[in-house]
């Protein structure tokens, strides 16, 4: 086995790693990175566009209004007081400053309206990454940055195991090859990212975890968690999905936008779930988390239903309706259209569809029926009442608004898009001090050991809150908290 000695080890890259590592190179601690990909990253370089905080320069230039008070009451009823009110407090407290350190670590963010329709009167907390492509190449610059202090940052290199005796020994790794390495070290921060990449522990915490599209980090397999369990950490939460957004297929996903199929998927037009029946006022979708929980909470599948009359109008006309991602992939300052089409493509994108079956077509209803595997009887009176809805332009039922109820869904040809809840990750892990130490049943924190981002517990009560840019913002913070608390624990 391959030997290294350093002060920490840092498992992962992602927002939680990279914001530790950050702390331990501006204070010249020794460290080394561990990094399962071929390249720094994880969810927060790839995926996420901006984090939330109060208090910035930027929010009291602007005089925002929402502060510490708002915040700490509101996440805390928000989430029923199933929260770590000690961690959400330092977690709010450091999230002006973290904006400052987001900039000198070269990932640069600007105050903005919410990405979200449904939360365009939210208070100003929303800091988006100014540029994606831009953020993604200077996260790829680290790296060399921290090596001139000669830290080390070791990608295709696993965390597998600790070594552990009432403190830290070592650090146990594995190289892609399976050549296997011990890091002695003092501390370690597990930053892998939760585990919405290990199947076992996802069907573990999720009923129905097969119909889960997860748009997250499939590296992160719950290894940190694990391991923190394994030498007594509580983990004493209700487990929480990241559900964010729904989508038929990894191929036609948000984020990808290239397939009508996905346009459609965006926009507020009838739904049914697995017994046929209307299950929301699908204008949920203008809000990501909760339009993602309404999918989760029947049972993480339902059915887009459109006919061939709809299809037809997309292809030739503009149609008044936005597609609910349409915010999310415009830079700062660009203006979002609030329409769609013509959706040239449309035809083409749902005969493939069929052909690639994540788009059922029938004749009739009874027919749909029969091939999406829902009550027939059940689906023709869900039909009857939404067109009797769309024709009186009221909705008594889900009270969609007059604006959405634009399209009938009458006469065949007739498509059911099959629709999947999209995650982002997993939010829950072991439970923490306010030093992001893992505590243990009697209380007591695990010496040496810090476990961050998405591998703890303690924000959310049991799903992901609408508050744009949390989950990531205290990813950051959380970093920093672990790599600030282990430098003054080795300064003592
Ligand atoms: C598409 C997408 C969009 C998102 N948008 C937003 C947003 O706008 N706002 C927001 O707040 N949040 C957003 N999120 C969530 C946010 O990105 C995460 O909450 C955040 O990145 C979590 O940080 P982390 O460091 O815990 O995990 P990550 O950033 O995912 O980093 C984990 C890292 O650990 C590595 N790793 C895993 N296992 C091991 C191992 N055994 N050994 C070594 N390395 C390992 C992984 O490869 C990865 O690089 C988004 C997520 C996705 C997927």
């Amino acid at each position: 086995m391959k030997e290294l000695t350093t002060t920490v080890v840092i498992v992962g890259s992602g927002s939680a790693g990279i914001s530790a590592g950050f702390e331990l190179y501006q204070h010249n601690i020794p460290f080394v990175m561990l990094e399962k990909g071929d390249k720094v990253g994880g969810a927060g370089k790839f995926g996420a566009h901006g984090v939330f905080a109060i208090n910035s320069k930027q929010q009291q230039a602007r005089r925002v209004k929402y502060g510490y008070q708002e915040a700490f009451n509101g996440l805390t009823a928000y989430n029923h007081n199933f929260v770590n009110g000690e961690l959400l407090s330092r977690f709010l407290k450091a999230s002006a400053a973290n904006i400052d350190r987001l900039h000198e670590m070269g990932l640069p963010v600007t105050v903005e309206q919410s990405e979200q329709r449904a939360h365009l009167n939210d208070p100003l907390v929303y800091h988006k990454f100014n540029q994606m492509r831009e953020k993604m190449a200077n996260w790829d610059q680290l790296p060399a940055r921290f090596a001139e202090k000669g830290n080390r940052v070791l990608t295709e290199t696993s965390l597998v195991d600790v070594d552990y005796a009432d403190g830290l020994r070592a650090v146990i790794a594995e190289s892609k090859d399976g050549e296997r390495l011990r890091i002695t070290a003092k501390k370690v921060i597990f930053a892998d990212g939760g585990y919405s990449g290990n199947k076992a522990m996802m069907a573990e915490n999720f009923v129905h975890a097969e119909d889960l599209l997860n748009l997250g980090e499939r590296k992160s397999t719950g290894v940190g968690i694990q391991i923190c369990r394994r030498l007594g950490a509580t983990s004493n939460h209700r487990p929480v999905l990241f559900a964010h957004g729904c989508a038929p297929s990894y191929q036609i996903n948000p984020m990808k936008r290239d397939n009508a199929i996905e346009t459609l998927t965006n926009l507020p037009l009838l739904w049914v779930d697995k017994t046929g029946h209307r299950f929301v006022n699908e204008e949920i979708v203008y809000d990501f988390a909760l339009w993602a929980n309404a999918a989760h909470n029947v049972g993480n599948r339902y059915y887009l239903l459109v006919d061939q009359a709809t299809l037809d109008r997309f292809k030739k006309e503009t149609v008044p309706l936005e597609d609910t991602f349409e915010r999310q992939f415009c830079d700062v300052g660009q203006s979002p259209r609030t329409d769609v089409g013509p959706l040239e493509s449309i035809q083409t994108d749902f005969d493939q569809g069929v052909a690639d079956g994540v788009v059922v077509k029938a004749d009739t209803i009874a027919d749909l029926a029969e091939k999406i595997k829902v009550p027939a009887a059940a689906l023709k009176d869900s039909l009857a009442k939404y067109n009797a809805a769309v024709a009186a332009g009221n909705d008594d039922t889900f009270l969609k608004s007059k604006e959405s109820l634009q399209f009938k869904v009458e006469d065949g040809p007739f498509y059911a898009v099959i629709e999947h809840c999209a995650t982002l990750g997993t939010l829950n892990g072991v439970d923490v001090d306010q030093n992001c130490q893992p505590l243990k049943d009697d209380g007591q924190p695990l010496t040496d050991l810090y476990i961050v981002g998405n591998n703890v517990s303690g924000l959310y009560s049991d799903s992901y809150p609408s508050y744009e840019g949390i989950a990531n913002g205290f990813a950051f913070v959380s970093g920093w908290i672990a790599a600030k608390e282990a430098r003054l624990s080795l300064e003592k």
